[in-house]
């Protein structure tokens, strides 16, 4: 039985902090810690069958994270605060001798710049502890990387290509919103698109390619777009033998149309500008203005549809599998007072700490999710409330 800290208290923090109360056979305590510490309450009282502590943290400052870690003496630190807080709560965890995982690749908060290198570059220092990071541990990065693990390792091979593939079937009826932090889904989505094909990356053009995708189980044709997303990165490195790799993300024409007006008119820029004597950051001041994506949970309805097709050889013939998840927005909100989009993060990130409390999954050092047996995550993440699906050898058009 163990304690666990959860630092941010926003869409996913509130998803973790609901599935960690439901599995009370690895859970024995949790504290909720936050920048605001009401946010943090406010979900704790929807849980009214697990006493949540709550606390305020500045999770930018490695001395107070320090001494709440010291206060409440977790065995484990999950971290759905924001990409940018990453390495300070690395630096605490070390500091106090404590496991950490996150569902986000560190980000300089002044360049949209998405690898693994500056946690990757932890590795040493976490293994001289004896301590365990795991990176990535959402849906996608996360479940992404454990279905492209269980390609190889059960329906081919030898893998050779890989197909990301985010469908968001869902409508919250709002003229524009982000469906998880708006200043993060923003910089991710106008950021250059990197593929990797042949052991180099390509780079093109934010949301350049485009094609119609038909989806599965009566999700039907949306279309996809390529972009960059940072579990290509870790996938390339631990499976070696893929040679492509793509990731695609839908976004309706009206996301689009107004995505590119803001771009157009300067809101999406990351550096600071004066206003009235101030400097702002004109993305910053655009999330303050946006709905908050907690606020769409009950709002949204239909489905999320995430998965990875993945092609290689089996007994010597080239063959396709596709391995995925449906999630309906509505039962989420349901459950947990959230939309798919928090609870597909949430809930693996409560499974991959599962994991890693259990010992089902050890090391010492800094991982990715692809680097451990994929079945033994799967088998607790359904009935976690994720569902994995298979379409073993089905056709599908090269992408
Ligand atoms: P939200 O913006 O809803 O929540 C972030 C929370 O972190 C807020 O409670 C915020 O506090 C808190 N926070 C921000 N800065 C600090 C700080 N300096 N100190 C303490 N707390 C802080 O984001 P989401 O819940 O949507 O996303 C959480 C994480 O999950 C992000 O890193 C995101 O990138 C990741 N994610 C991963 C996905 C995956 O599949 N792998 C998919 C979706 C998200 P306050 O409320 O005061 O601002």
């Amino acid at each position: 039985m163990s304690k666990v800290l959860i630092i941010g208290a926003g869409g996913v923090g509130r998803v973790v902090t609901h599935k960690c109360a439901q599995a009370k056979d690895v859970f024995s305590a949790i504290t909720l810690a936050s920048r605001t510490q009401s946010k943090c309450d406010a979900i704790a009282a929807e849980i009214p069958d697990f006493p949540i502590k709550t606390a305020k943290v500045d999770a930018d400052n490695v001395p107070e994270l320090v001494a709440l870690i010291q206060q409440e003496k977790p065995q484990l630190v999950l971290n759905v605060a924001l990409p940018y807080q990453d390495l300070t709560i690395m630096d605490a965890c070390l500091e106090t001798g404590v496991d950490y995982l996150d569902t986000a690749n560190y980000e300089p908060i002044d360049t949209a710049k998405f690898e693994y290198s500056w946690q990757w570059a932890y590795h040493d220092r976490f293994k001289e502890k004896g301590l365990m990071a795991l990176l990535g541990s959402g849906f996608d990065p996360g479940v992404t990387n454990v279905y492209t693990a269980l390609a190889a390792k059960k329906y081919l091979d030898e893998i050779h290509e890989i197909d990301i593939i985010d469908a968001n079937a869902g409508s919250h009826g709002q003229p524009f919103a982000t469906n998880f932090n708006p200043e993060i889904n923003i910089r991710e989505v106008t950021a250059p698109c990197r593929h990797w094909e042949n052991g180099n990356w390509i780079e093109t053009p934010a949301l350049s390619t485009k094609h119609s995708f038909e989806f599965p189980d009566g999700i039907g044709p949306m279309n996809i777009y390529r972009m960059y997303h940072e579990e290509m990165e870790s996938l390339v490195k631990h499976i070696p033998t893929i040679k492509k790799a793509q990731f695609w993300m839908t976004f309706s024409d009206n996301y689009l149309k107004h995505l590119e007006v803001l771009q157009n008119i300067g809101m999406t820029r990351i550096d600071e500008v004066e206003y009235q004597g101030q400097k702002i950051v004109p993305l910053q001041f655009l999330k303050a203005v946006l709905p908050d994506p907690g606020s769409l949970g009950p709002l949204t309805k239909g489905r999320t549809c995430i998965g990875v097709i993945a092609r290689g050889i089996k007994d010597g013939k080239r063959k396709q599998v596709y391995i995925y998840n449906i999630c309906d927005h509505e039962a989420c909100y349901k459950e947990v007072n959230s939309q798919a989009i928090s609870y597909t993060t949430g809930v693996p990130a409560t499974v991959g700490a599962m994991m890693m409390l259990t010992g089902k999954w050890r090391g010492e050092g800094v991982f990715n999710m692809e680097q451990f047996d994929p079945e033994l995550f799967l088998d607790v993440l359904a009935p976690m409330g994720l569902p994995t699906q298979v379409i073993d050898g089905g056709e599908w058009p090269e992408l």
